[in-house]
């Protein structure tokens, strides 16, 4: 819309200028001293080019412009963009681009727009061919070109590259980037057409009509190639990729009167197109001044010319002040939170000293508990730590009853000592003790409940060390052990009544030798008491004779009674009870029973008591019995054997230990290989009416007692059944043996 108005307004001035003009041209006076007009030339192809083209021109403009004598002055791009800074020119005839350029730095104006002569049709518009070879079936779109060869006039030409390459970037192609080779080649143009033809490029780009000119000259078939982006513009004939944009301008610069402008304005489009000047410059004459907005937008986008603006600070600043800005904000975002993380850093690093350290004291810590773990295993019902100044802790709160601390006595308080009664003064003067004797401390405590009833509690007191070996801490474990105590209370007195049940039942087994021992005496007795009634009835009986019976029948009587009163001794149903006693002692009761069968079976029980020998603490009756229980099984053994020699020898002594032993031994068929590990198991027995316990419950009172029970090969034949005890010592007591403290 906006051009074609324009073109309306500028054809409304050029016939207001052609009429002014008339009358200029009959009032004004020729002038008889021309003054210089300087026009410069774009002269692209050379000097004498532009002369030969334009000098017609100028000679024309002399000759209608009276008093101006018009001179041609050729310049490149450069020479004229200096020639006009220094205001050596009136008027400047270059391309579009040029003007622009000129037009922006300089305030040139445009006088009129050039109708150039193309085909034989003059044409005030012109754009740019892209093409490659028509046979290039890998080049169909602009996009094909990437990656190729492309060949140009120049960076500066306007119509031969500038015009190409804003259409290319439409198409997002950048030439300087996209392509495999940009060559800019110079003038003549033709040479790009034939450099395209002869495969030297793989693409190229000339102004239009310039390959349609050569067909028409026969230099090359048109058919050879294809133009690409090709467009379609309406009474445009020439083939052309971009946009089209209007022919070279003639300008005034700006020390140029308005009035000569005027004049040479009006001269130039008077001029026929027939005119032996247009003919010289290949035109038909010129019309309006065109529109030359759209080469200004070119220029925009593709940031040359009067748009071009080197890269300053201040230009950056301008452009880019938002990244900027950005970028700026970012780096510090980035320094706030690098430093926020350094700190963390090093506060993570602090942190994990710390927890090093003190996982080493844990670990340290955890060592010693280990240490406790023996102490603490059986869940003990009170732990109580205690530092070198007293109690700080009370640990183990699941226990909820402990006898002589209430629960909210112990938990989170420090306890009264002196409230908290004598077993706690008792202990603690025992903890003290240990503190400063510095080594583990284990006892047991009998005391009375609140409700008065008796318990036993088992004490612990073991010193934690620090590195240096230094009693830092105690641990106290407190324990109830009144059950365990009553239990084996428990199985204690069922031991004892298991002991005199065996007893009972060896009595059982002598009955036939107690019978025949006591039927002895009492037969004795009989004769005796006969004896006397007899020598009483005849009156033969004096008082001697009947005293030295009568004494006979006493000696009987006390051999009975003595008889009865060990059977009474050995069968009687006591409690456990261990008194100091003469291991010889009970050796000689125990024979003596055994005498009275040993008889019986006519075997010799031989005694071999060692003097002097320490006292036990044991219950005699017991020891007794485990005591006949051997020589009765060696007796036994004996008459299983039948051996000839029937011998039984008891000995006592002191074992190399320094233990008291009791050996019985035999001349028996000796043990039978396999039986010896299964001896002293309950219900083992050879024998056909045995029981199997008697070895079994002898073992049971030797170990009760602190002694080992044991059966050997006696050398020679037969078997050796022994055991030890541990003696006391002249303080009565127990030597090389550690035991409770039981009060
Ligand atoms: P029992 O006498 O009722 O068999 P014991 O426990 O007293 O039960 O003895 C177990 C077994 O040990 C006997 O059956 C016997 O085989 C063996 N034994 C015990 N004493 C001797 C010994 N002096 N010589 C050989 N074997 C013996």
């Amino acid at each position: 819309m906006k051009p074609q108005r324009s073109l309306a307004c500028g054809k409304r001035v050029s016939l207001l200028l052609l009429a002014w003009a008339a009358i200029c041209g009959v009032l004004a006076p020729a002038s008889a001293h021309a003054t210089d007009a300087v026009i410069g030339v774009l002269g692209y192809r050379g000097r004498q080019n532009a002369i030969q083209r334009w000098q017609a021109t100028a000679d024309y403009l002399s000759q209608r412009v009276h008093g101006y004598h018009f001179r041609i002055q050729p310049l490149t791009l450069e020479g004229m963009r200096q020639a006009t800074a220094a205001g050596q020119l009136d008027f400047v005839l270059t391309n579009p681009g040029d003007y622009v350029d000129l037009e922006a730095r300089y305030g040139i104006s445009r006088l009129v727009t050039l109708r150039n002569l193309r085909g034989g049709n003059a044409y005030t518009k012109f754009g740019a061919v892209i093409f490659t070879r028509a046979d290039r079936n890998d080049i169909k779109s602009l996009q094909d070109l990437k990656g190729k060869s492309f060949m140009a006039v120049s960076k500066n030409a306007f119509g031969g590259f500038q015009l190409a390459w804003l259409t290319l970037l439409q198409h997002g192609v950048d030439p300087f980037t996209d392509f495999s080779r940009l060559v800019f080649n110079g003038f003549p143009q033709d040479d790009i057409v034939y450099a395209v033809r002869d495969g030297k490029v793989d693409a190229g780009t000339v102004r239009t009509d310039i390959i349609e000119r050569m067909a028409a000259e026969s230099k090359i078939d048109i058919r050879t190639f294809r133009v690409l982006a090709s467009r379609v513009t309406p009474g445009f004939p020439f083939r052309h990729s971009t946009a089209l944009y209007p022919e070279w301008p003639f300008a005034k610069t700006n020390r140029t009167s308005d009035r000569l402008a005027q004049r040479v304005a009006v001269a130039l489009l008077t001029m026929p197109e027939d005119h032996r000047a247009a003919k010289a410059g290949h035109y038909a004459g010129w019309t309006v001044p065109l529109d030359y907005h759209r080469v200004h937008d070119l220029f925009r986008q593709l940031g040359i010319g009067p748009y071009y603006r080197p890269l300053t600070l201040r230009v950056m600043l301008q452009a880019y002040w938002r990244w900027i800005v950005g970028a700026i904000a970012a780096i510090l975002l980035m320094a706030t939170v690098t430093a926020y993380v350094l700190g963390l850093n090093r506060r993570l690093k602090h942190s994990t000293l710390s927890l090093e350290r003190a996982l080493r004291q844990r670990r340290r810590a955890e060592t010693e508990t280990q240490k406790l773990s023996s102490a603490l295993q059986q869940s003990a019902d009170l732990v109580i730590i205690t530092d070198r100044d007293g109690v700080i802790e009370y640990v183990n709160p699941t226990f909820e009853h402990v006898t002589g601390f209430s629960r909210e006595e112990t938990v989170g308080r420090k306890p009264n000592l002196v409230k908290s009664g004598m077993h706690n003064r008792q202990f603690y003067a025992t903890l003290w003790k240990t503190v400063l004797s510095g080594e583990p401390y284990h006892a047991v405590f009998t005391n009375r409940r609140k409700d008065g009833s008796v318990y036993y509690e088992e004490k612990t007191v073991t010193p934690l060390r620090d590195e240096s070996g230094t009693v830092q801490y105690f641990v106290s474990t407190g324990k109830d052990i009144t059950d365990r105590i009553l239990s084996e209370e428990r199985a204690r007195q069922h031991e004892a009544q298991l002991a005199h049940v065996a007893r009972v039942s060896t009595m059982g087994e002598m009955a036939s030798a107690l019978a025949h021992e006591l039927n002895q005496p009492l037969a004795a007795i009989v004769n005796y008491a006969r004896g006397c009634v007899r020598r009483l009835q005849s009156g033969t009986g004096d008082p001697v004779s009947l005293t030295e019976a009568l004494e006979n029948i006493a000696a009987q009587g006390q051999r009975s009674g003595e008889i009865i009163r060990r059977l009474r001794t050995f069968l009687r149903k006591s409690e456990l009870r261990r008194n100091p006693a003469q291991i010889n002692e009970i050796a000689t009761e125990a024979a003596s029973l055994a005498e009275l069968e040993a008889r019986h079976r006519r075997v010799e029980l031989r005694l071999e008591l060692c003097d002097g020998l320490p006292p036990l603490l044991a219950d005699g009756i017991q020891v007794e019995q485990v005591i006949l229980n051997l020589v009765r099984n060696a007796m036994e053994a004996i008459d299983t054997a039948r051996s000839r020699k029937r011998e039984v020898v008891l000995r006592t002594g002191l074992s190399p230990s320094g233990d008291l032993e009791v050996a019985v031994e035999d001349s028996g068929p000796g043990l039978r290989a396999g039986d010896t590990d299964r001896l002293f198991e309950a219900f083992f027995t050879t024998k056909e009416e045995g029981m199997g316990m008697g070895l079994s419950i002898s073992r049971s009172i030797i170990e009760a007692h602190g002694g080992r029970l044991y059966a050997h090969p006696r050398n020679g034949g037969g078997a050796v059944f022994g055991f030890t005890l541990p003696a006391l010592d002249e303080n009565n007591a127990i030597t090389k043996r550690t035991h409770d403290i039981r009060r």
